[in-house]
């Protein structure tokens, strides 16, 4: 019994050895990589590895891999032409979405928001579309974007240029994946004019946990307000604050019942917990309070 436990743990543990050969193709552009997705059975989308390299030496083996890395333009960050909104290439590097000159200018908040996810080493290589498409209810790429209302534009092996909410992806995942989906942009609104867009993010208990605000004003009062809770399913819960047009100073007032009101619409959490039942829900609440009150002082 001792020698088969000891083997079985030994089967299991993550390692380089059980990294099986496979095919690597480097696309130069967009359109060779759609083709070769399309082409090959099997084949899986890498872009800054750490996710992809990681479940390869847990056993997942795919047969070939499409490097993204070669790929022109995509890691591109720009205003997009109608200048209403950021482009940001699928594979921006996650330091490179923090100190991009075009964010920063833009939408800094997202750009300090970002800036706080994981370590340098891991920033400088991870990538936007890695972090979301790896859907791991700890990572932090789908609860900023869907706060800001992103959509991602996408393809797969037979169609192009198809266009999705970043908060509705957890929906669609599965089928992207089986029809060899490729990421190319994600696309972040901007505030119409004379609106003044935030962004707050508590993420002090993240993996657990952590929640993002997005409030968008106009004249002292709410223009639209969005929350987004991680960590407790396989993809953040959104929900849109009842609270347009109230005054900043009386939104204040409400940030308990407001906060409790958007928990209570959360389902009940998927992700496994070794604590207190009911403890995300209770500090999710007590932690976007805070949020909406920070942005109504
Ligand atoms: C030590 C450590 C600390 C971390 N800390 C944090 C943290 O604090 N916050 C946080 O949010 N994350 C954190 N992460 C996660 C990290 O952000 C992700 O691992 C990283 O973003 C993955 O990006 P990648 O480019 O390496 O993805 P990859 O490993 O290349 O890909 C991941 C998945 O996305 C798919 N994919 C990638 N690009 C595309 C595309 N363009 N089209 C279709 N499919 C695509 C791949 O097929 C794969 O399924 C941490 C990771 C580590 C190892």
């Amino acid at each position: 019994m001792e020698a088969m436990s000891h083997s079985s743990y030994v089967a299991s543990h993550r390692s380089r050895s059980r990294i099986p050969d496979f095919l690597l193709l480097r696309p130069r552009d967009l359109d060779e990589a759609r083709g070769m997705l399309a082409r090959e059975p099997g084949a899986m989308a890498m872009a800054g590895g750490i996710d992809v390299v990681n479940r390869m030496k847990d056993g997942l083996a795919p047969p070939a891999l499409v490097l993204l890395g070669g790929v022109a333009d995509i890691d591109a960050i720009r205003l997009s032409p109608q200048r209403d909104a950021i482009e940001v290439g699928a594979g921006a590097r996650h330091d490179a979405v923090a100190n991009s000159d075009v964010l920063l200018a833009w939408l800094p908040d997202l750009a300090r928001c970002w800036e706080r996810i994981a370590n340098i080493r891991i920033r400088m290589q991870g990538t936007v579309a890695g972090n979301l498409l790896a859907l791991m209810s700890g990572y932090e790429g789908a609860v900023l974007l869907s706060a800001l209302g992103a959509s991602m534009l996408y393809s797969t092996r037979d169609s192009r240029g198809d266009m999705i909410a970043v908060r509705k992806f957890g929906e669609a995942a599965d089928s992207f994946f089986e029809r060899g989906g490729l990421a190319e942009k994600l696309r972040v609104p901007l505030p119409v004019a004379g609106t003044t867009r935030r962004l707050l993010y508590d993420r002090s208990l993240r993996p657990v946990l952590s929640v993002a605000l997005c409030i968008d004003c106009a004249g002292g009062a709410v223009v639209s307000a969005c929350a987004v809770i991680g960590g407790c399913h396989r993809w953040p819960f959104t929900c849109d604050l009842p609270v347009a047009g109230v005054a900043l100073s009386e939104l204040h007032a409400r940030a308990d019942d407001t906060a409790r009101g958007a928990v209570r619409q959360m389902p009940a959490p998927t992700v496994p917990w070794f604590g207190v039942a009911n403890y995300r829900e209770t500090v999710a609440s007590v932690l976007l309070s805070r949020l909406i009150r920070e942005i109504a002082a």
